[in-house]
């Protein structure tokens, strides 16, 4: 007999909100309070040790506060006045009216968003880029609805067991404690679609989370409808499971993303495929047109195509999903026989070889072939794409395949920090955080004192040392170190010494321990009297990459050496917390990866708006945006090749070409550079002069 697992739940006992307190709730259930400082301070004013220890979480920590603390606020004059202005801007943010009514609504599909800790359903680069696109979305105004997959389990939490091993845990979201609601359907109940798997109906049920004024619409399969395990599983994790698992997930989301919108009455002019794991709406958009509006399977493409934008993020061949024919045979026989379309015809939208039988079936070829406009997402990826897509298009020269680029970016007010926005409200326009797009908004800047921004940055910079000593000795605590190690971590790092973070996914082409090539160098720059310098890193290893954790171990085993523990530190569980600390704090951003690996990259463009210089490889957004933004480029513009390895962590200076536009300094030589820099800006953000 089947049974339904029910997803742990905190039966919350909501306290009755004070009147003149009552619409903290509603101001709960929106994620402005992620990028809105002010509607932030409601909560931690409330009760700053329940606000960290709920995860920044502010429905739950509604469910868990007192009411003797809620009675206590509601008759504090400054935490009413507090409270005046959060609903102010949340007014004016949120409910500012209809957004432009022109007809339009992009239905934006991602497999993971990035939009604040507490709710961990993503892994990366790409989930963080989604998150941040819908909150522009929201401050600019897009009619944009998000869809996306609702995990039962979090993206996993990094541990350091005592060798430096990376262990994973799982935590399980409850989705009763998240600012999710169920979506309801006009008889007031759950809303539900479903999608035919092989082995019959998959119920899928509809969730929204409110991003300011955009809708982020969640699916998920773990109900009680669904009595296969299988079933219920879909939804279980972010890229875990195998390939079967995987299309799944697909179908859920592709397919019955297009249900859930069709069901709550929405219809979207433009539909974004972020990365090729929703493709598999196109062939939804096919069969509703050759169903409804009777036309052949190639007009039905032909329209499909006229209304879908596709975004890659891969520049690896490994990174795409490809499916056997027998897999796609199994999932989509039934689909095709449905609306009278042959097998091959499908199948032959995602192949590069229309006539192999045997090729596996690329998301990303459905997705390029079905999409009328497409997009890499830094201007070298868009040459990287071509020629990775060329035999899509073979009749057209490399540089004429029809993708373009669209450089990412990051949502500012997500990423700057507290203290630089601060001189913002001081020195700059009072809307600079609604025009923050408008350059003249920030040609101001100039008018900011050195000595105001140095001091901002150094209140940073301890800050982060006190975030990593705390996370340190939480760590060593747990793991049951001994008392001389608990200790020393309460000691790590040094508020003076010049910084470096580093911080992202251990996968190998990120090369993260490539600055540790020649530690006996190193330990001389790290331990230099006069200079010291120190380094922070963070980043998790995919459960399945071990070259990623024995990186990891390696970086861990290093920060233990005697002369260096001081000097190198290893932050465990790379979040969104741990990466606005660190982006926000240090002096310098390192950046190696293999040039051409790294499809944009946006870590280096949360360090640069706060002040932070980059050094890096000339790859991603840094080879368009270095001649702009200040920094070091690590190398030249050639492609990536092994013996680079041993060039970039080299002391050596390559000499500069005339051909070789990018000024080229190797690592090391950032010490040097870093005081005799003429620009003002650098000066002050590197912590020069200090
Ligand atoms: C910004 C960010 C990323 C992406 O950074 P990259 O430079 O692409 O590596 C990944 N994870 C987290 C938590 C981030 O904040």
């Amino acid at each position: 007999m089947p049974f339904y697992i029910q997803p742990i739940r905190e039966f919350l006992v909501r306290p009755a909100l004070p009147e003149s307190l009552s619409r903290i709730s509603e101001l709960a259930y929106n994620l402005l309070w992620s990028w809105e400082p002010i509607i932030r301070a409601l909560f931690r004013r409330l009760d700053p040790g329940l606000w960290r220890s709920c995860g920044y979480n502010p429905v739950l920590m509604l469910g868990r506060i007192s009411q003797a603390a809620l009675q206590k606020a509601a008759g504090d004059p400054r935490y009413l006045a507090l409270y005046r202005m959060a609903c102010e801007t949340y007014d004016s943010r949120v409910r500012k009216g209809d957004p432009p009514a022109n007809g339009q609504l992009i239905a934006y599909f991602s497999a993971e968003y990035g939009m604040t800790e507490c709710l961990p359903i993503y892994s990366g680069g790409l989930g963080i880029l989604s998150g941040d696109h819908l909150k522009s979305c929201s401050d600019q105004d897009f009619p944009l609805v998000g869809l996306g997959l609702l995990y039962q389990q979090g993206y996993f939490r990094q541990i350091l067991n005592p060798d430096g091993w990376q262990q994973e845990r799982y935590p399980t979201n409850d989705f009763y404690t998240l600012p999710l609601r169920p979506v309801k359907n006009a008889a007031g109940e759950d809303l539900k679609v479903t999608v035919k798997m092989p082995a019959g109906p998959v119920f899928i049920q509809v969730w929204s989370l409110e991003v300011g004024r955009i809708k982020l619409y969640l699916l998920d399969t773990n109900i009680p409808e669904n009595q296969l395990p299988q079933d219920r599983d879909i939804t279980d994790s972010l890229y875990g499971g195998d390939t079967d698992t995987r299309m799944r997930q697909e179908i859920v989301l592709g397919i019955g993303g297009m249900r859930a919108l069709q069901a709550m009455g929405l219809k979207p002019t433009v539909f974004h495929m972020n990365e090729g794991h929703s493709a598999f709406l196109a062939l939804e958009q096919i069969r509703l047109l050759m169903r409804d509006a009777k036309l052949t399977f190639e007009e039905a493409l032909e329209a499909a195509r006229g209304s879908n934008v596709f975004t890659t993020h891969t520049p690896v061949p490994a990174g795409i999903d490809l499916f056997d024919p027998g897999l796609m045979y199994h999932y989509f026989s039934e689909y095709c026989a449905e609306i009278g379309t042959d097998f091959q015809q499908m199948m032959a939208l995602g192949r590069r070889n229309v006539f192999d039988r045997g090729e596996r079936f690329s998301m990303a070829v459905l997705a390029l072939n079905t999409s009328c406009y497409r997009n890499a997402v830094s201007r070298l990826h868009r040459q990287v794409s071509q020629e990775m897509f060329h035999d899509l298009w073979p009749q057209l020269p490399i540089w004429e395949v029809p993708i373009t680029s669209i450089t990412n970016g990051v949502h500012l007010p997500s990423w700057l920090n507290g203290d630089l926005a601060s001189l913002y409200d001081q020195y700059l326009q009072p809307d600079w955080r609604e025009r923050f797009n408008d350059p003249d908004i920030w040609a101001q800047v100039q008018e900011i004192p050195d000595e105001e921004l140095l001091e901002a940055h150094r209140r940073r910079k301890r800050r982060l040392i006190s975030f990593v000593r705390a996370r340190q000795h939480e760590s060593a605590l747990r793991r049951q170190a001994s008392a001389a190690e608990v200790r020393r971590a309460g000691e790590v790092l040094d508020p003076n010494a010049f910084t470096i973070g580093f911080a992202r996914r251990f996968a190998t082409y990120k090369r993260a321990t490539l600055i540790f090539r020649d530690v006996e160098r190193l330990k001389r720059i790290l331990l230099h009297k006069e200079m010291p310098v120190q380094i922070v890193i963070a980043g998790k290893a995919h459960p399945k990459d071990q070259p990623g954790k024995s990186y990891i171990r390696e970086v861990v085993q290093l920060s233990r050496d005697p002369d260096l523990w001081k000097h190198v530190v290893f932050v465990e569980d790379y979040d969104m917390k741990v990466g606005r600390e660190l982006v926000q704090g240090v002096d310098l951003w390192l950046n190696n990866p293999r040039r051409g690996e790294e499809a944009c990259g946006t870590s280096g463009m949360k360090a640069a708006i706060n002040g932070v210089l980059n050094l890096s490889i000339l790859d991603g957004w840094f080879d368009e945006a270095y001649e702009h933004s200040g920094g070091w480029a690590i190398g030249e513009r050639e492609p990536y090749s092994e013996d680079q390895d041993a060039l970039h962590a080299s002391p050596t200076r390559k000499t500069r070409t005339a051909s070789t536009p990018a000024p080229s300094i190797t690592c090391w030589r950032a010490k040097s550079s870093r005081c005799s820099t003429s620009s003002a800006s650098s000066r002050r953000a590197s912590g020069c002069g200090g």
